[in-house]
């Protein structure tokens, strides 16, 4: 490390707000630059150094992570107003300040912390898994699927929950039903499954109701932002194909 680089501060901006009822507000932290530190070994600092910009003690910044390896979903934030994992961004490529910020479509619970129960309650009400009950024999009976199936199916396994996608969706609010792009990929995913098949029917009417499919507003930002190169607008144009059928089915089978 050059005496230039000793010399340099990576200064913070980061939107604070104590609890969901209290007033949020911004906070400046410094600290000193050193290579290679990512968002969130920035935030271990100031939370040992728990000094702002003016010099005051105050209580450390709030924030979640897990996995550290871009996996886990937990470390997503607004990192100078784009959704992304703390744990993937590299101090060196951002722009300073660096503004932190809390997801905004999700209920606040603390500074950077918010609640993404509902994707996960999204995840169950479409029944985003395959159904297994333990005594088949995998491997002898199961289906074969070809290597290009699986690597299209991979891609959509990669999901994390990150809750990028609904961050930029607009249709995604807290005061809309909408159940998001992540949730629809999944759907996607389960019904090209052999066996996630056997829920096809019970997964396209939950998709088909209030807050499914229908209210998506094609606005295409999902795709763009997911750090998984999900292909979510694939995934919801089928889907579009699929509850057609469905809704047909359903109409012949009465
Ligand atoms: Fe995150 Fe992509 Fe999954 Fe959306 S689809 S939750 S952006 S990984």
């Amino acid at each position: 490390m050059g005496l230039d680089q000793m010399a340099k501060e990576i200064h913070f901006k980061i939107r604070r707000q104590d609890d969901p009822q209290s007033k949020p507000y911004w906070e400046e932290f410094h600290m000193p630059y050193a290579p290679a530190h990512n968002v969130v070994s920035a935030l271990m600092y100031l939370r040992e150094h728990p000094v702002n910009a003016a010099g005051q003690t105050v209580t450390p910044v709030v924030w979640d992570c897990n996995c550290m390896e871009e996996v886990c979903g937990a470390c997503t934030m607004r990192i100078n107003g784009q959704p992304a994992q703390a744990c993937a961004a590299l101090l060196d490529d951002l722009d300073q300040p660096i503004v932190l910020e809390p997801l905004t479509k999700f209920p606040l619970v603390r500074d950077l912390v918010v609640d993404r129960s509902r994707m996960f309650e999204a995840l169950e009400k479409v029944k985003a898994w395959v159904p297994l009950d333990h005594v088949q024999d995998i491997h002898r009976h199961a289906p074969l699927i070809s290597p290009n199936e699986q690597s299209v199916r991979y891609l959509f396994s990669r999901c994390m929950t990150c809750g990028c996608c609904m961050e930029v969706c607009p249709q995604f609010h807290q005061e809309s039903e909408f159940v998001g792009p992540a949730p629809l990929a999944q759907v996607a995913l389960h019904n090209s499954h052999p066996t996630g098949q056997f829920f096809k029917a019970q997964r396209l009417h939950a998709i088909m109701e209030p807050g499914g499919i229908s209210d998506c507003g094609n606005a295409q930002n999902c795709v763009k932002v997911c750090p998984k190169d999900i292909p979510l607008t694939d995934a919801i144009a089928s889907l579009g194909r699929q509850t057609t059928m469905q809704w047909l089915r359903d109409l012949f089978t009465r």
